[in-house]
């Protein structure tokens, strides 16, 4: 099994590097991709680690890059990318910054609504990338919002009272840094943008002109339709065909590691796994997972 696409703590997970590598051994995997939300530090814990090499696990570096496109947040993993490289790392720390800034600018917001102790909460987190299911757990805590779909309807989505705009990189920057991290750039998830189709074709036109190289085709809670319209699409366009379930916590049972369907036929060709880059990270796949 091969899952290319999961989140630690360091961004808006809830397991550890470690214990998401066990939970990997335990659900069977060969190769894992970490693509924490803009960071890499899951990768650089575990790659030189006694545990990494003890496992059976080929682990891929990477990392899901939130870009900002029409007014949209579209996310672009680069898989197989070079973690010390400088402009990524950059890059990198640009978002960060943006990211603790936006749960500021959410904070004093809350705070006008008689909401305190964001910060607080945020700086006591291992993570490196705050996000706002961490500012969802938050209002939780602390008792405005009963779950994680009311935190996002009443106080952190677009028409929320307390939202934020994030001032992301563009879709081409996440693009041509993957690129110049020697990484393939992937458009995850493409069904979960809400995007006209016109829109949806104006996306990918823009992300393969800019040299996106891959599209997420299997990942969880996907359904078959949508899957064999995104495995034709990517073997319509020659994209590299990548699999992932997302996964963030054992408590989602909907997104388990590894848990996700087979490439359709029609673009297994150019599976992820087929790209020369493969090679350098992980074992041959000599059937399909
Ligand atoms: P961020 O990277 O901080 O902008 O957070 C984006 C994440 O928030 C997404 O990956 C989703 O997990 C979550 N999210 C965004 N919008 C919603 C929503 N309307 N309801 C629930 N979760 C959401
Ligand atoms: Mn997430
Ligand atoms: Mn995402
Ligand atoms: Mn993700």
């Amino acid at each position: 099994m091969i899952d290319l696409h999961s989140h630690t703590w360091l961004s808006d997970g809830s397991l550890s590097p470690f214990q998401l590598l066990d939970r990997a051994t335990h659900h069977k995997l060969q190769v894992l991709a970490i693509t924490d939300h803009d960071s890499v530090d899951a990768y650089r814990l575990l790659s030189n680690s006694d545990e990494l090499r003890m496992s059976d696990i080929d682990l891929l570096p990477g990392i899901e890059i939130s870009a900002s496109w029409d007014n949209q947040e579209i996310h672009i993993l680069g898989l197989m990318i070079d973690t010390e490289q400088t402009d990524l790392n950059r890059l990198v720390t640009r978002q960060q910054d943006r990211r603790r800034e936006r749960a500021q600018a959410i904070s004093i917001k809350l705070e006008k609504a008689g909401i305190t102790g964001l910060m607080r909460y945020v700086n006591d987190l291992p993570c490196k990338a705050v996000g706002r299911n961490h500012v969802a757990d938050f209002l939780i805590l602390a008792g405005a919002a009963n779950n994680k779909q009311q935190a996002f309807s009443k106080f952190l989505a677009k028409r929320g009272r307390s939202y934020v705009a994030a001032d992301w990189c563009s879709v081409g920057e996440a693009v041509e840094i993957i690129k110049a991290a020697g990484g393939v750039a992937v458009l995850a998830h493409p069904d979960r943008y809400t995007l006209s189709k016109p829109g949806f074709k104006r996306l990918i036109g823009e992300f393969c002109e800019t040299g996106g190289e891959g599209l997420e085709v299997s990942y969880s809670n996907l359904n078959p339709d949508t899957l064999q319209n995104l495995a034709r699409l990517s073997a319509d366009l020659g994209l590299w065909a990548s699999v992932g379930s997302d996964f963030h916590s054992p408590e989602h049972n909907w997104m388990e590691l590894g848990r996700i369907r087979m490439l359709p036929a029609i673009c297994r060709e150019r599976a992820i796994w087929h790209h020369p880059r493969w090679e350098s990270f992980a074992r041959p796949v000599m059937q399909e997972p």
